[in-house]
């Protein structure tokens, strides 16, 4: 089997920084392209969880990355109708142990950042920006992708790393996305307005009825990330619309005063309606696959999607390793073991979102079970979540 040269990557987000980074320390040329002017992130923050720095490590920069990041002193969920407490992980030094890792909270550009600057000192690895990919052609020898100038790109192998509404995906699959219905709003918090009892050094979920609040500090707690989401009661299109402070205010007018006063102090009144997509057996074929959100899409109420594409990364690069080079047979391998891994996090994600935002006798029945676990109840059953590591990459976990 002849050992892949060259790949294209579609997509500079942090899957496709990831990808062009481990497919270079393999000895892959890879050429990145990016639609946007400039190649880096957007927003404000993001959790990781041990399993990604295990892949940061594999990646060599996890060290860089625990220096811009917060850990975090413990996850926690309460209950946004009467604020007490339901489940709280303690993420201290027990819980880096035991899974090998820190969980952390980040702001968005500092992990883009690290990724794509170690990808950069690599000779392997260039790239386009301003090159949005219209149209993908597949040879036997080879992978053409075209931009919207009609630029041509060639190359053994094309990664499509282009997020949530991919074109590489529907050059190759005949699937929809699936909306939600459920629409966020995001914003950050200066450190001197975010409420004195809220500024907590721990990612917080308030789960209400048919809405949820999450917040965590940023770069060492001068700012906090917040994020709020609700059922939304019309129908609603994938994508970013303006939306408003009356509308936001609708939907928490029920919810305790502690999580709620948090909502007057929002300034962006942009709305996500998000969606997700139905996991399918395969992501490409021969010379083609597909690489994080443009994989396997997901609502972010397990902060994973993001996670998983570092994973993606790191298993893809390991799969080279053990096919000698060949990127087609590895890419069968990657997908072998990506699949059912990812498809497991939409799932379960679809089903923690039915469960933060119970009501009535759901809510009792699941903060009745949530708060009987003990810590070591917790770490068990994150297990197949956080103690994904490089080394067992390769088998189905
Ligand atoms: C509210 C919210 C909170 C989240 N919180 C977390 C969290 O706490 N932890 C976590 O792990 N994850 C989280 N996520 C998920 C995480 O943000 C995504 O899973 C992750 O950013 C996906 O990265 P990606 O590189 O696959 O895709 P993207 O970031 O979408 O990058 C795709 C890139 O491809 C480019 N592109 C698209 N089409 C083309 C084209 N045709 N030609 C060229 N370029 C193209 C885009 O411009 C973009 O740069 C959250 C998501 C949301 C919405």
């Amino acid at each position: 089997m002849s050992k892949t040269q060259s790949a294209i990557i579609v997509g500079g987000g942090i899957g496709g920084a990831a990808a062009a980074l481990s497919l270079a320390k393999v000895g892959i040329k890879v050429l990145l392209l990016e639609q946007a002017n400039e190649i880096g992130e957007i927003g404000a923050g993001i959790q990781l969880g041990p399993n990604a720095f295990s892949a940061l490590d594999s990646l060599g920069i996890g060290e860089i990355a625990r220096e811009r990041a917060v850990f975090t002193d413990y996850i926690a969920m309460m209950d946004a109708m009467d604020a007490n407490e339901v489940v709280r992980v303690d993420t201290g030094q027990v819980f880096r142990d035991y899974f090998g890792g820190p969980y952390a909270v980040i702001h968005r550009a500092d992990i883009h950042d690290t990724v794509w600057q170690a990808a950069l000192k690599n000779s392997l690895v260039s790239y386009r920006t301003a090159t949005k990919v219209v149209e993908v052609n597949i040879t036997q020898n080879d992978v053409e992708v075209i931009d919207e100038k009609g630029n041509s790109y060639k190359a053994d192998v094309l990664i499509g790393c282009d997020g949530g509404k991919s074109i590489i995906r529907d050059s190759t699959l005949n699937d929809k996305p699936r909306v939600t219905g459920h629409v966020v709003y995001r914003a950050v918090i200066e450190r001197e307005d975010m409420p004195e009892d809220l500024r907590i050094n721990a990612p917080i979920l308030w789960g209400g009825p048919h809405c949820h609040l999450v917040h965590y500090p940023l770069r060492g707690g001068a700012q906090y990330n917040l994020v709020v989401t609700f059922h939304s009661r019309q129908q609603e299109e994938w994508g970013v619309t303006d939306g408003s402070k009356e509308e936001v205010m609708s939907y928490f007018d029920t919810i305790h005063p502690r999580p709620r006063q948090m909502l007057d102090k929002t300034t962006s009144w942009r709305r996500w309606a998000t969606a997700d997509r139905e996991p399918v057996e395969s992501w490409g074929t021969g010379r083609v696959t597909l690489l994080g959100d443009a994989a396997h899409p997901v609502a972010q109420y397990m902060a994973q999607g993001a996670c998983m594409a570092l994973e993606d990364a790191v298993t893809l690069g390991e799969a080279v390793k053990a096919c000698n080079g060949n990127a087609i047979e590895a890419f069968k391998l990657y997908q072998a073991v990506r699949i059912p891994r990812t498809a497991r996090i939409v799932w379960s994600t679809r089903e923690m979102g039915r469960l933060y935002h119970a009501k009535g006798v759901e809510r009792e029945v699941r903060n009745l079970l949530w708060k009987g676990k003990t810590q070591q109840d917790y770490y068990k059953a994150l297990e197949w979540l956080y103690g994904w590591k490089e080394e067992n990459c390769l088998q189905p976990r």
